[in-house]
């Protein structure tokens, strides 16, 4: 694979909340600086194995599903009736992702994805969530102001667009169907799925523009 991790991703942000760990994270934190402390495991190859799920393996799935619907109409009305069944038509399928909704963001709208309750995440098509999705403060705020949350992505919305927030539960999982970049009538599939970064699939960010592309 040809792609660079999304490079507007949001790790510089101040997000992470650690005050609100729950059991099983704090859990999870000890039997790994254990495992580390024993020598089983090391840091850097954790850190290795979450950057491949949270930004190669899983939103390339997801990337593949947004090409083939901006180079095939009928695959995209599929997609925003029945994505559950359009995704599993590419082979997509597994758990977190049983009850899949599409949510076209055009020149009038806006989409954004969060789960406010805690972190669902459609996993057989973004992978891992970033740490960031997870954290209370997008959460939260996302719901209330989500201008300023795109704000901090470096997103500014076109003058005249309405953003839609879709709260993800545990039965449904949304994924965003960004716009397809201007001018990128010339592009193969494969080159189209490229430019689809995984925050343009939850909607804080837009798809690369097709200079990217060199
Ligand atoms: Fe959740």
């Amino acid at each position: 694979m040809d792609n660079e991790p999304d490079k507007t991703s949001a790790h510089s942000h101040s997000h992470h909340d650690h005050s609100h760990l729950d059991d099983t994270a704090l859990r999870v934190r000890s039997l790994q600086s254990l495992l580390i402390d024993k020598g089983y495991i090391q840091q850097e190859t954790l850190n290795t194995l979450i950057d491949t799920y949270e930004n190669k393996v899983g939103p390339r799935n997801g990337a593949a599903v947004i090409a083939r619907a901006w180079v095939d109409s009928s695959y995209k009305k599929w997609l925003l009736e029945d994505a559950t069944a359009a995704i599993a038509a590419l082979d997509f399928t597994g758990r977190q992702g049983e009850h899949m909704v599409a949510v076209e963001n055009t020149p009038t709208v806006h989409n954004i994805v969060v789960c406010t309750l805690c972190s669902c995440y459609p996993w057989p098509v973004l992978g891992l969530p970033p740490s960031w999705y997870k954290s209370a403060p997008y959460r939260s705020r996302v719901v209330i102001d989500p201008n300023s949350v795109l704000a901090d992505f470096g997103v500014t919305l076109p003058e005249g667009r309405s953003i839609t927030v879709w709260d993800s539960t545990a039965e449904v999982r949304y994924l965003v169907v960004p716009e397809r970049p201007a001018n990128s009538e010339h592009l193969s599939e494969s080159e189209l799925a490229s430019l689809v970064t995984r925050d343009s699939m939850i909607g804080t960010g837009f798809a690369k523009p097709v200079s990217s592309l060199t």
